[in-house]
């Protein structure tokens, strides 16, 4: 039976219908329980794996009563050594770095900020993900580029940051498989919303990436997950909280999504645009933000070298 206690990987058992309860009832997990419940999560032993319903049952529980700052920070940590962490080679030190965004209506700034920061010599690992509720997936974005794969292994991300300096992938089994799966249970059991399962699931991807700093565009308005302006600061907050305590420089820009980006919706229509706007060619409002973006990102990479240096 699934449902019996199980020996995790720290040999203390918990039962995982009990780690539900106490979630809804309203209690603090430990950090031990919300490890067990990602190893379980993600786990090849068909016995021992948890069930979707179990998992969908947490994130309801997790949704109407919310997570703590030390919940947060464990599920985060969980989830990002779920699977492969990357460690890049040593000359690259300084260089990685990654932008992701909340997600948004008409939102392809990654189509074109990834390749614009690797052409400034930065190396930029993205794994990113599919739609979300109402919100458009880079990757689907991608894939409707005839033989485009998304799905990449290690070796041959490392190969990409090599050579192009950028890569834009999804996770696997093997690269931060829990958020793979919460990911896709969140989409269909209306828990996307809540922020602290959006931090953890941003925030283990770029900590699972190895990056030196990251930059986070939190969209706020009609558009976005989070439709008030203080939502969308707080969350912003908190992953900028909890990626630091991964070592990561991590900056925060709030921006308006009360109406799309650029001038097309649809994942060939935004994967055209977005070629048109890496030619300079792009509509005004994906040039300005995408722009400003990646001045923001080479500025706090300067001061941060420039304090760090003296
Ligand atoms: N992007 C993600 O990767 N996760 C979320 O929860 C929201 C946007």
């Amino acid at each position: 039976m699934r449902d019996n206690k199980q020996e995790s990987a720290n040999g203390i058992h918990f039962s995982i219908p009990d780690v539900i309860r106490k979630k809804r009832d309203g209690k603090e997990l430990t950090e031990q329980e919300i490890q067990e419940l990602v190893d379980r999560l993600v786990s090849t032993d068909s016995g021992h794996r948890a069930h979707d319903s179990q998992i969908g049952a947490f994130l309801m529980a997790t949704f109407l009563n919310g997570l703590t700052n030390a919940e947060t920070s464990a599920l985060t940590r969980a989830m990002t050594f779920s699977g492969y962490t990357f460690q890049w080679p040593l000359e690259w030190k300084g260089t990685v770095a990654d932008k992701h965004s909340t997600g948004g209506v008409g939102d392809k700034v990654s189509l074109v900020l990834a390749p614009a920061l690797a052409a400034c010599g930065l190396r930029v690992p993205m794994i990113s993900g599919r739609g979300l509720d109402f919100t458009g997936g880079t990757l689907d974005k991608l894939e409707a580029i005839p033989g485009y794969t998304v799905l990449l292994s290690k070796e041959k991300m490392q190969a990409m940051l090599d050579t192009v300096g950028c890569c834009i992938v999804g996770q696997t089994e093997d690269i931060v498989p829990a958020d793979k799966l919460i990911y896709a249970l969140r989409d269909i059991t209306a828990t996307v919303e809540r922020e602290e399962l959006i931090v953890a699931s941003i925030i283990s991807k770029k900590a699972a990436e190895g990056l030196d700093s990251l930059i986070l565009d939190v969209k706020t308005g009609r558009g976005a997950m989070m439709k008030e302006l203080e939502q969308s600061r707080s969350l912003a907050r908190k992953m900028v909280d909890v990626g630091k305590s991964f070592g990561m420089n991590v900056t925060a820009l709030v921006t308006d999504m009360d109406t799309p980006l650029g001038n097309t919706i649809g994942n060939a229509l935004e994967v055209a645009e977005a070629i048109q706007s890496l030619r300079n060619e792009g509509p005004e409002d994906l040039l300005t933000l995408t722009s400003y973006t990646g001045i923001v990102y080479l500025l706090q990479t300067l001061l941060t070298y420039v304090l760090t240096s003296i």
